[in-house]
């Protein structure tokens, strides 16, 4: 017998109300904000993603699934959202569209990572990515937007943290002061972090080593390093929140997996569950449309875990509204009368009313029992009697009340009452 891959899951029937909630709310909100949905590929050539998430980040070095084609090209299944959507708006020519270009995605994402719970390796995220401002306003909108999705949803368990990590210009200079600090430090280091340390010391911050955290502690702040344009930005983007009046904590940590990030980071963490269930995450990526070959266009996202807001809504008890049930379960004995069940389901379906036709032949109570555990709301019963007369019986399941109609009569009946 096969399984599904270690890391994968199958969403079953039984789910899939909390996930047709949450896809129902991501697209309110986006409408709410003018976002528009995009749909990128599920795998793009693996230089994408090397060039953009970066070289010595773990998603590239150890978690991106890697292949060759039969036509010997080099693609990856997509390890994050960001990328492909900056890629097509690049090759679509969205830059000469009015900016900012406001878009959507719900994509499965790959990452070959230690399963556990909340963490797979095939995983669900709703994004949205602002591609062409560089004010801090939109940083502020992409953050409210975010905390807003997650609290129509019901959730209130979490809290906010932010963090800048400055630019290109100030960047280098912190992050010598990073190398200065860690090198007396590099014995108490995983094996990771002493090999990040030369090409990518922004790492340490987030390793989630025991030695490693330690050392965090007193690392340097990035905030305290930042130019003046950063500085200003995050002091503005703060003065935005404070004006929404939306709760945040500075965490000097946050850094993020990904290299593409400039100046405004931000997760949203569950109060319960640790650094590694962020409930989401984004920031601002300002240098990534041109890394990617286009004109310099500032921009901010954000991407959030199905799976992990499904564990989050389970936790806080919060049920997802049932999903719609048939209207109707057609019950039929004997051989003309499953010809008779056939027409008038086609008939009920034309008029938009929703039907299950048993089939088979089982006994009228087997059948009924189907019908009660589907949930339908009537059922249509048709038997020799039924044919005999032209009539069929009609059921109301929940009172158990029958009366006799023309099958004519059922789409009146049955159908939406003005
Ligand atoms: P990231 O691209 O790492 O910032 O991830 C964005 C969001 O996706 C996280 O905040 C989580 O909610 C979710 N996520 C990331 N990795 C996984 C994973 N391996 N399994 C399930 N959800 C994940």
């Amino acid at each position: 017998m096969f399984k599904a891959p270690r890391g994968t899951a199958d969403i079953l029937p039984g789910e899939q109300a909390y996930w047709q909630y949450i896809e129902d709310k991501a697209v309110s909100v986006c409408q709410l904000y003018g976002y528009q949905r995009i749909d990128t590929p599920a795998f793009e050539d693996a230089g994408l993603f090397t060039r953009s998430v970066g070289e010595g980040t773990d998603i590239v070095n150890k978690e991106m699934y890697i292949f060759k084609d039969r036509s010997d090209n080099e693609l990856a299944l997509r390890p994050e959202g960001t990328a492909s959507v900056c890629r097509a708006y690049l090759e679509h020519g969205m830059d000469n569209l009015p900016q900012p270009m406001k878009l959507y995605y719900f994509a499965d994402i790959f990452r070959y990572e230690r399963p556990q719970a909340g963490r797979y390796r095939q995983h669900h995220q709703f994004g949205c990515e602002a591609i062409g401002e560089a004010s801090p306003m939109l940083d502020a909108e992409v953050i409210q937007m975010a905390l807003g999705f997650f609290r129509s949803l019901g959730l209130t368990q979490f809290t906010l943290q932010l963090n800048s990590i400055g630019c290109k210009q100030c960047r280098p200079d912190y992050l010598q002061k990073l190398k200065d600090y860690y090198a007396p430090l590099t014995p108490s280091l995983c094996d990771d972090c002493r090999a990040r340390l030369a090409k990518n010391p922004l790492r340490l911050l987030d390793c989630k080593k025991p030695g490693c955290q330690a050392a965090a502690e007193g690392a340097p702040r990035n905030s305290e390093y930042l130019c003046k344009d950063c500085h200003d930005h995050f002091d503005a983007l703060k003065t935005y929140l404070e004006a929404l009046e939306i709760e945040y904590g500075i965490n000097h940590r946050l850094v993020r997996g990904l290299d593409y990030y400039t100046k405004t980071v931000f997760e949203i963490q569950p109060l319960e569950g640790g650094s590694q269930s962020a409930l989401g995450g984004g920031g601002r990526y300002d240098d990534l449309i041109s890394e990617l070959g286009g004109k310099s266009t500032p921009a901010i996202g954000f991407a959030t875990g199905m799976e992990r807001i499904v564990l989050n809504l389970k936790n806080q008890g919060i049920e997802a509204p049932e999903q719609v049930k048939p209207a109707v379960f057609i019950a039929c004995m004997g051989n003309s009368a499953k010809i008779v069940a056939l027409k008038t389901a086609s008939d009920l379906r034309e008029a938009g009313i929703s039907v299950i036709v048993a089939a088979g032949d089982r006994s009228l109570k087997a059948q009924l029992r189907q019908a009660n555990s589907v949930g339908a709301t009537y059922a249509v019963i048709i038997g020799d009697d039924e044919i005999k007369e032209g009539m069929v019986t009609l059921r109301n399941m929940l009172t158990s009340d029958q009366q006799v109609v023309d099958p004519e009569e059922l789409k009146r009946i049955l159908g939406p009452q003005e």
